[in-house]
């Protein structure tokens, strides 16, 4: 096929991880499973360059998956991890050693901090956290001679603040300092951080990308060739291998990708407007508000929103926000986002920030709105507040 970097995303979505002609004309490649590969020669076995070698390295899936992230993101090449929690580990461990400095941002996936407050420590790395929406001159002087990366989510967990990424290239170019964003929150659509002039975009696969909630995949895409190096070394070392039957099911997720990720920010949107007006409700977070802090920068910098967005609670006694929880029927507790199906997660936000301590007194929870009718979203959540009512 002709250079497919040169289609618009709606085009490039439907031919990316695919090669027919590789496959007597089948459409998607199939899934080969295997650990060995017979070398066609001796030379070829001592040739470091031969690429197929041994299927912990790569497999055909994981270069179809590979090619189809790396065209999404706008990067060199993308490497496949079995979580988007291992992309993000991979990715700080390719550029950090014991001595250096991580500047972190506060709002980050809860996880991925204890992975900065108990692993990276032990590795003698010294961790900041950072305010997401800090300026240029708070940023440099949390600067010190040995911050070696910078790490933010594009747009920050369970309350979506939107960095000014403009300033944070300028900063982290002018002293030398890797930049890995967890762009899960775009998928790879809505905000392009490599053409931003980022290094490394890291991807939890397991949410829009795969977006059926039936798999655990991540990646990490690299913005060139000297990125991409020590991340593939890394890689090697810590065998870090994906099966390929979950890198099969993502690139079908990848086709209804786009569709799936408006028809769900139309419908968050929907919601998220209702959710305003309700007095049970202290404050809603989600950037395609106008209320909302990150409206401006969500409309400088990415193409649309997706569909998670998260509430606080008015103040009230726990057994109210029990019933409320329990009591809604399309809501199902559940830690993901991104997949078919709503889902609603509660989040302790006092144990998660540091840097910009959290002042809500209101419980709050992360609302994903799924693919199903917004006004039965609605009804739903209507309902669980005359109980909510009933029990304040
Ligand atoms: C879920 C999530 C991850 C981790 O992805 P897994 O595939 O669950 O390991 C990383 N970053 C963000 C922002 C997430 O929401």
């Amino acid at each position: 096929m002709a250079d497919k970097k040169k289609y618009k995303d709606d085009t490039k979505l439907m031919h990316v991880g695919i090669d027919p002609d590789s496959y007597h004309g089948l459409m998607n490649p199939p899934i080969s499973r295997g650990s060995t590969y017979k070398y066609p020669s001796l030379a070829a076995y001592e040739d470091p360059d031969h690429k197929y070698r041994y299927g912990r390295y790569t497999s055909p899936m994981a270069e179809h998956f590979g090619e189809a992230l790396a065209l999404l993101e706008g990067g060199y090449k993308a490497l496949p991890t079995p979580s988007g929690m291992s992309a993000i580990t991979v990715a700080f461990l390719s550029f950090l050693n014991a001595g250096d400095h991580v500047l972190v941002s506060d709002a980050l996936y809860p996880p991925a901090r204890d992975f900065c407050d108990r692993t990276l420590p032990r590795m003698g790395v010294e961790v900041t956290y950072f305010d997401p929406l800090i300026d240029e001159a708070g940023l440099k002087a949390l600067l010190k001679e040995n911050t070696k990366v910078i790490h933010f989510e594009v747009a920050g967990s369970a309350t979506y603040e939107i960095p000014d990424f403009d300033m944070l290239v300028k900063v982290a170019k002018a002293h030398d300092i890797v930049t890995i964003c967890d762009n899960s929150w775009a998928s790879g659509i809505l905000f392009k951080p490599l053409e931003h002039g980022f290094d490394v975009s890291v991807l939890s696969c397991t949410k829009y990308i795969g977006g059926h909630a039936d798999i655990m995949l991540g990646a990490i895409i690299a913005r060139d060739e000297a990125l991409y190096r020590p991340m593939k070394t890394t890689h090697k070392d810590l065998g870090i291998c994906v099966a390929p039957e979950d890198m099969a099911l993502a690139l079908r997720g990848v086709r209804t990708l786009n569709l799936r990720m408006k028809a769900t920010a139309r419908s968050a949107l929907t919601v998220a407007q209702w959710l305003e007006g309700r007095e049970e409700v202290a404050r809603v977070f989600y950037p395609g508000l106008e209320a909302d802090a990150n409206y401006a920068t969500m409309k400088q910098y990415f193409k649309g929103c997706n569909g998670i967005l998260s509430i606080e609670l008015v103040p009230v006694n726990k057994e109210a926000v029990r019933v409320f929880v329990e009591g809604l029927d399309l809501f199902p507790i559940g830690s993901s986002w991104g997949g078919f199906e709503s889902l609603l997660q509660p989040q302790h936000m006092n144990e998660t920030r540091t840097a910009v301590p959290w002042t809500g007194e209101g419980f709050v929870m992360r609302l994903q709105i799924g693919l199903e009718d917004p006004d039965d979203l609605i009804a739903d959540l209507e309902q669980g507040f005359a109980i909510f009512n009933a029990a304040r």
